[in-house]
């Protein structure tokens, strides 16, 4: 069969499809000899019942945030409401074009500067940037604009501040923006040892990266007099703003003294994740980074007309091919409107009281490696449990699968042995919270009486424990067709 398109083509009646010009021709006279096939493509005869359950088998072997309760700590797994998706669909937003003409796309400029005001006024910064495409891309971002800042003052700084239970993508950014990096010690309590950072912050020092609340999901309560040690040599303060879910509404990273923080829309604004994405890592600045921002910046005039600024000469340049990941601006767009700043603030509120409650239920079972009260996520340690049974973190947290839930974050933060780092959101209900606490104190007595079972797991998914070792070793990708078509 020869398949011939009309030329100009109207499409479905009824729809308003543009015209194309759609070759009179067949391919195979249009397009040259040596580019066509020679054989059929070999491509496997399946009928449409047979592709729809391959695909739904295969999402029946995930496990995704709508299946369940999805304790990954730092990573902020909250529900992502369907509205969203319909809104994000819209073709006012899902086909608008890169290129085309500002005054063609003046609605989603809108958005885009009104998403920027919210993050400015949740931010309590100056300016914004939408463009980052994730939370590491936002630091960068960041660190170039601090770099720009001390270059032109003429002040040749060399070195970054980082706390020693940050992220690891804080010390990639800083080195990518031409950093070497220096850690700074935890103390005690598990916040910034500021003995240390005094003896750390010399005129070397263009900035400190910091996570407030940090990841061992502890306020950073010194943050006065962190700002007030890094004023004294010029330097300036970087907030990693992945854990802002505890923080909306509540205080504002402007407020405390932090000159640039990163926002993570994917996860303190709602929209999927994990996986690898996709995301947008917007960036808040303090009046002083006003001129480096990325271009373009979007702008409104005074007779209510949005366009593109992209004379800004001492700024940093362009970020992204285009204006950033727009979908995902739509969402948290969308998220920031439904909420509202009352609704915003008893989100925070929610997490940090779930938070507790799960921290207060489980510390007697695993011992806390840090002291609470803690914000919107808290850090267990197995170390105790490994001593007396043998049975690893990682084991435990695969038997957690068998109990129909996604295990919490494992060996994050570096700084705590056998790590679990349990982040458990504001929209799961007292009932899963119990539920994920009764399973976790079930496989700790497992540990105690048939360490094997726990070591073995997981037991109920299609693929069971992997060697992981083995695997990065000899790493073998193939194809393994599904039962019964092999
Ligand atoms: C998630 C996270 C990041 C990186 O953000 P991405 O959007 O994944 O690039 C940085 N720091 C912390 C503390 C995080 O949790």
């Amino acid at each position: 069969m020869q398949l011939i398109f009309e030329k100009g083509r109207p499409g479905r009646k009824g729809a308003n499809l543009p015209k194309c010009d759609v070759p009179e021709k067949p391919l195979q006279e249009l397009i040259p000899a040596r580019y066509l096939r020679s054989e059929p493509a070999g491509l496997p005869e399946l009928s449409e019942p047979e592709v729809l359950r391959h695909f739904i088998n295969l999402s029946r072997n995930n496990y995704g945030i709508d299946l369940g309760f999805y304790p990954l700590g730092s990573c902020s797994m909250k529900h992502n409401p369907r509205v969203h998706e319909l809104i994000a669909a819209m073709p006012g937003f899902s086909a608008v074009h890169p290129l085309q003409p500002v005054e063609l796309a003046q609605g989603a400029l809108r958005l885009m500067f009104e998403l920027g005001e919210h993050l400015k006024e949740i931010g309590g910064m100056a300016g914004v940037t939408l463009q980052p495409a994730a939370g590491a891309h936002g630091e960068l971002a960041g660190m170039m604009m601090i770099r720009a800042y001390h270059r032109e003052r003429g002040d040749t700084r060399t070195k970054v501040l980082i706390p020693d239970s940050a992220h690891g993508t804080n010390p990639a950014s800083a080195a990518l923006a031409g950093y070497r990096t220096e850690e700074v010690k935890s103390n005690a309590h598990g916040t910034v040892d500021l003995d240390d950072l005094k003896k750390k912050a010399t005129s070397e020092c263009a900035a400190l990266m910091l996570t407030n609340p940090n990841t061992l999901g502890l306020f950073e309560k010194d943050i006065v007099e962190i700002k007030r040690i890094l004023d004294d040599v010029g330097a300036l303060l970087y907030m990693d703003g992945a854990n802002l879910n505890a923080l909306v509404g509540l205080i504002r990273p402007g407020d405390m003294g932090f000159d640039v923080v990163h926002f993570n829309l994917h996860k303190t604004f709602t929209t999927p994740h994990g996986g690898g994405g996709p995301g947008a890592g917007p960036v808040g600045v303090s009046e002083r980074l006003l001129p480096y921002l990325p271009v373009p910046t979007v702008e409104k005039s005074a007779d209510g007309r949005y366009s593109l600024k992209h004379d800004l000469p001492r700024s940093i340049g362009r970020l992204s091919t285009f204006y950033g990941n727009f979908g995902i601006m739509v969402r948290a767009y969308a998220y920031i409107r439904t909420m509202g700043a009352e609704g915003l603030k008893a989100v925070s509120e929610n997490a940090v009281i779930n938070a507790n409650y799960m921290m207060a239920k489980l510390k007697d079972l695993l011992p806390l490696a840090y002291q609470g009260p803690c914000m919107h996520e808290f850090v267990l340690t197995g170390k105790p449990l490994l001593k007396e049974t043998g049975v690893h973190t990682r084991d435990v947290a695969k038997r957690i699968i068998d109990f129909g839930f996604h295990p919490p974050t494992v060996y994050f933060p570096l700084v705590v042995d056998e790590a679990i780092m349990i982040e458990p959101t504001e929209t799961e209900t007292k009932e899963t919270l119990d539920a994920f606490c009764d399973a976790l104190a079930q496989i700790v007595k497992e540990c105690r009486e048939n360490p094997e079972h726990v070591i073995t797991a997981p037991h109920t998914t299609p693929v069971g424990k992997l060697d992981e070792t083995k695997a990065v070793k000899e790493l073998n990708i193939k194809w393994i067709p599904p039962r019964g078509e092999g």
